[in-house]
């Protein structure tokens, strides 16, 4: 008797000692990245899903499981992501339309309708254009056909955010190059504490993104160059975006893994799914977050040698 009370005890002891993630705030936050499939070879799941996981276990808070979908032509009739088991999911996924049957469809908008969390990574917003609930939920997408018919073009211009109805395609962007962000939101949690600009590593900024916008607030902002084969325009960047009682957090940022190493990007993503999982953000703004002047990256992050951006050089022309 007296051996087994003791035996429990010691086990109680090493637990608290070892099991990392027991936190004195409670248990972790269980999030789902969804991952398997790409619009093209640049954008390469199998090395940003991984820099994702990691960024988000960083921060202690989370409990992360990488679901990979079928490849096209896969099984989907037997892919049942349980949705339910995550506060959030992380999209790193870009898939047309006809890729998810209607149920697997019906079964995340129930999920994200009552209350479910979503994060939209870069391309994922590329994803479904023809979806309208998903188009509900991203607020703003690009590609894929996307047109007018698929909601207006939105932009911030003289301090307002523009929904301009006229006809055009959805989705453009210039080479990689760093570029800096206004946080044009900043009583939000997620961009609350955040200094007003910073600059972002090398990275694709997203422009001319046409959608329903319905329950979209945007948080932050970036100026696209004409130079650069911009708009000449200040085009959204991070969004929040309310569905039904779920909360969806879009980043437009993250080509690949070099701008993901960018201490903005990840700190924008840690804080972003951590208020879609919640609606409330725990996380303090790290000391080395860039600044208005100067990109930031932490070497943890570093691509590794001889990597390059896949689907071309860092900073190509043509992407
Ligand atoms: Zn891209």
């Amino acid at each position: 008797m007296f051996g087994r009370t003791l035996l429990l005890l010691s086990f109680a002891a090493l637990a608290s000692v070892w099991v990392p993630g027991v936190q004195a705030a409670g248990p972790k936050i269980p999030v789902m990245i969804l991952t398997g499939e790409q619009g093209g070879p640049y954008h390469a799941w199998e090395e940003t899903t991984p820099y994702l996981k990691r960024m988000l276990e960083e921060t202690g808070l989370f409990e992360v499981t990488v679901v990979v979908a079928p490849p096209k032509g896969g099984d989907f009739a037997n892919f049942r992501p349980e949705w339910g088991k995550y506060k959030a999911v992380v999209g790193n996924y870009d898939a047309p339309d006809e890729r998810w049957p209607d149920a697997l469809k019906a079964s995340f908008e129930a999920y994200v309708r009552n209350g479910g969390g979503f994060v939209s990574v870069h391309a994922a917003d590329n994803a479904f254009p023809n979806w309208r609930e998903y188009n509900l939920m991203i607020g703003v997408g690009g590609w894929r056909g996307r047109t007018e018919k698929h909601g207006p073009y939105w932009y911030v211009k003289d301090g307002k955010v523009i929904s301009d109805t006229s006809p055009g395609p959805a989705g453009s962007h210039g080479a990689r190059l760093p570029f800096k962000i206004r946080n044009f939101v900043r009583s939000h949690p997620v961009t609350e504490g955040l200094p007003e600009e910073w600059m972002h590593a090398a990275d694709e900024l997203y422009a001319r993104m046409r959608g329903p916008g319905e329950n979209m607030k945007v948080l932050s902002i970036a100026f696209s160059d004409p130079s650069n084969r911009g708009t000449g325009r200040e085009e959204p960047i991070l969004m929040a975006v309310e569905y039904g009682k779920g909360r969806v957090f879009h980043t437009v940022l993250g080509h690949d893994i070099a701008a993901m190493n960018c201490v903005g990007f990840i700190t924008t993503f840690q804080r972003g799914t951590e208020w879609a999982a919640t609606g409330k953000v725990t996380q303090k703004v790290p000391p080395d977050f860039p600044t208005a002047t100067q990109v930031k990256t932490r070497p943890e992050y570093n691509p590794p040698p001889g990597w390059t951006s896949p689907g071309g050089a860092p900073r190509a022309k043509k992407q």
